[in-house]
């Protein structure tokens, strides 16, 4: 396909990243998002909290995070509608939402959701590597989802927050997606198949994601795309993987990256082995991720492997804006 033709085409798509994570820091300055903005992303959903971070924290995360956004309203805007990510993509800026990975920030009070939601949070997980009250996680012996839990993706569904089954165990997940009354997602998962780690997800997950009318985002990390590798050949195979098996409407980008990996975002007194076992080949600090540079080398690689350019539009974006516009605009109350 000739340049001009491309960058015209590229211009015109929704290119949404379902998450990255920038420092957990009150007060933290985000500019580093500038290199999505310059990538052309129009949406990216920026994490405020794991299950091992202090509810105060979080809490102090996302006021700085809400005043850096609005004294940068320019170029950045919080997204609190699917609308909302529409104009700043007319106006060149990027649209951002909060997500939280985890429910323990919810210390097992349902209303909580409602806050986070108040504040900016449109999508999350249940469990982050290791249970908890509410869910399964993947690194851990997952019993499934409590009765809490089951209230949990209830009040998620009826508020309008994107559910989300990243870093959960099997069963949970499998569980979320039988009682989900809205799609559900794997923000930034990979496939099993191709790569076998528990932090990747098996075709029984996918064909359910898909089975909700969901998308699973294929992620930038290297050790979870294979052999530490983030070629956008590599990150292409788990992407054509999830399109052959239940079709390029429910696959997307979700690439993580980690915008300071030098940052050590581990609370004092957490162990971190057990957050992110040592025998699964995590090297938080070492590891390689595929940067929002390269959203545009991953769209033109689409075209260049066949895709359809109204399946390159739908992979980079439009799944994911599907997905938002189906939750996001529920109504609070009973669905
Ligand atoms: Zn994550």
């Amino acid at each position: 396909m000739p340049g001009d033709s491309f960058a015209r085409l590229y211009a015109d798509l929704i290119v949404w990243d379902a998450h990255a994570c920038l420092p957990l820091v009150p007060g933290q300055d985000m500019s580093a998002l500038e290199r999505h903005r310059a990538a052309g992303a129009s949406f990216v959903h920026v994490n405020v909290g794991m299950d091992y971070n202090p509810l105060p924290q979080i809490m102090r995360v996302i006021a700085g995070y809400r005043r850096w956004l609005e004294e940068h309203a320019d170029r950045f805007l919080l997204a609190e509608t699917v609308e909302d990510v529409r104009r700043a993509k007319r106006d060149g800026r990027l649209a951002v939402a909060f997500d939280l990975e985890g429910s323990m920030m919810l210390q097992g009070d349902l209303d909580m959701l409602d806050l986070f939601h108040d504040v900016g949070v449109r999508q999350m997980h249940l469990a982050y590597n290791r249970n908890n009250a509410v869910a399964g996680g993947c690194h851990d012996r997952d019993g499934g989802l409590s009765p809490l839990g089951r209230g949990v993706v209830r009040r998620i569904n009826e508020l309008g927050i994107i559910m989300d089954c990243s870093h959960m165990g099997l069963r949970s997940s499998l569980e979320v997606m039988e009682i989900s009354t809205r799609p559900v997602v794997f923000s930034h998962s990979n496939v099993k198949a191709l790569r076998d780690h528990p932090r990747n997800i098996t075709d029984e997950q996918i064909e359910a994601c898909a089975g909700s009318d969901g998308v699973v985002g294929i992620c930038g990390i290297g050790p979870f795309l294979g052999d530490d590798e983030i070629s956008t050949e590599r990150l292409l195979r788990h992407v054509d993987y999830v399109a052959e098996r239940v079709g390029p409407r429910h696959v997307g980008l979700g690439l993580d990256y980690v915008f300071d990996q030098t940052h050590d975002e581990m609370p004092a007194g957490q162990a971190q082995d057990y957050w992110y076992p040592e025998t699964q080949g995590y090297d938080l600090q070492g590891m390689q991720i595929k940067p929002p540079e390269h959203l545009p080398e991953i769209a033109g690689a689409l075209l260049d492997r066949g895709y359809e350019p109204e399946e390159v539009r739908a992979v980079m974006g439009g799944n994911f804006l599907r997905v938002a516009e189906a939750t996001w605009s529920a109504a609070k109350g009973p669905v």
